[in-house]
């Protein structure tokens, strides 16, 4: 089947010390049971700190970002075997911060997914869509694009290894959260656009994550509809405790 997984995103912050004092909170507070998994994505910088720091705490440490050549001239990026190396597990991809800031495309980003998998990293894929065009009435159209483009030349052996991420761009940072209905119309949507383009079984086990203001208030609800498999979470990931609650709603 497919797997719950709460991952935070941490954007541009907290140093390595903080890192460290976060895992040791964090340590004492997280439930030993294990209904899902849970994953830091951390500034690349911090990755090295991020993995002494959770050694001992049952918490995957992922990446931000990649680039998707694998070495040569292109200063200032890093690379997917890199990431691998340092003994990371996902990498976001194609975060509408990253689409918006930093000119990525649904075909830069569909580069990405593809070094990422090659690297054996399992891309956490965001999609979604913007207060203008869910007005315009065109999400559905929008998120099937994005999500067509983003897997376009992954074989099908490796789409379940791949997590979609439904995230509003309307909902990322403003408080404003997506209704569950609302998220979970899209969800729903995500997984049969996956199932058009390789069938049931695999669409079945795809997690499909929702992000945008998620939080301790909030997650209970949009984690208990069926289609969302998980939550990707960022200002309440930065504090260790509503980061656990989020944890335990999913239970
Ligand atoms: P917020 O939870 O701060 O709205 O951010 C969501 C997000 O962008 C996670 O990637």
């Amino acid at each position: 089947y497919r797997k719950t997984i709460i991952a935070g995103n941490w954007k541009m912050n907290k140093t390595a010390s903080e890192t460290k004092k976060f895992a040791e909170e964090l340590k004492a507070i997280l439930p030993k049971a294990k209904w899902c998994d849970v994953v830091v994505c951390v500034p690349a910088v911090n990755i090295p700190a991020a993995m002494k720091a959770f050694k001992d705490v049952r918490v995957s440490v992922g990446a931000q970002n990649v680039f998707y050549e694998k070495s040569g001239a292109y200063t200032g990026e890093v690379s997917a075997d890199m990431l691998k190396d340092l003994g990371v597990k996902y990498v976001i991809i194609g975060h509408s911060e990253r689409r918006q800031y930093f000119g990525e495309t649904d075909f830069t980003v569909n580069k990405k997914v593809l070094a990422a998998l090659e690297a054996g990293l399992h891309p956490i894929i965001c999609v979604g869509e913007s207060l203008e065009q869910r007005e315009l009435g065109i999400t559905m159209e929008l998120i099937a694009l994005q999500v067509k483009s983003a897997l376009a030349g992954v074989p099908a052996e490796k789409v379940r290894k791949c997590v979609i991420a439904y995230e509003p761009i309307w909902a990322i940072g403003t408080g404003k959260t997506a209704t569950a209905e609302q998220a979970a119309e899209v969800c729903t949507f995500i997984r049969t656009t996956v199932r058009h383009l390789y069938g049931a079984r695999i669409a079945r086990s795809v997690t499909v994550q929702y992000g945008g203001s998620m939080k301790p208030a909030n997650a209970a609800e949009l984690l208990s509809q069926p289609d969302i498999d998980g939550g990707l979470i960022g200002g309440a990931s930065l504090k260790a405790a509503d980061f656990v609650e989020i944890v335990n709603a999913a239970n």
